[in-house]
């Protein structure tokens, strides 16, 4: 399956909670907030072609240090087919699935909320900015039952 990728992050402590985690930063996003965390990423020309299996081996090669891998961008729903290839991957694991996301609850398609266990959704407001988590007070962090 093909994938558009801005990069990763091989360990990080604050993209899941405490959890240590892989991110995986999804290229392209149509929602401009003022204030985005990552505008190199907002550009759907650029990134880096690749397929899934390539992400699902660096993920299992070092399964015994990822506690949750993370999906970013961007957006990963501007990629649905990708991210629900890798979402499925993951079910199979102990690795807990996180989604960072522009879109609303209510807009994110059943099948891809099924397979995540962490969803923070909505746009970034700059003018709503927490400094801490969710980054704006008008994201929704949705979490499967037991995360
Ligand atoms: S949804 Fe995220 S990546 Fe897209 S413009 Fe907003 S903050 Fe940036």
């Amino acid at each position: 399956m093909q994938i558009t990728v801005g990069g990763f992050t091989d360990l990080s402590t604050i993209d899941a909670g405490e959890l240590l985690a892989f991110s995986v930063f999804f290229q392209g996003c149509k929602k401009r907030c003022p204030g985005c965390h990552n505008p190199d990423l907002q550009p759907f020309a650029g990134g880096l072609k690749m397929d899934t299996q390539a992400i699902k081996e660096r993920i299992w090669r070092n399964r015994d240090w990822y506690e949750a891998v993370v999906f970013v961008g961007g957006e990963p729903l501007e990629q649905p087919e990708a991210l629900e290839d890798l979402l499925e991957f993951l079910r199979g694991t102990n690795m807990q699935s996180w989604l960072y996301t522009g879109y609303e609850p209510n807009e994110i398609p059943p099948q891809i909320k099924e397979l995540v266990d962490v969803i923070v959704a909505g746009p970034f407001r700059d003018d709503l900015k927490t400094g801490g988590f969710p980054a704006s007070s008008n994201q929704t962090v949705l979490r499967r039952q037991g995360n």
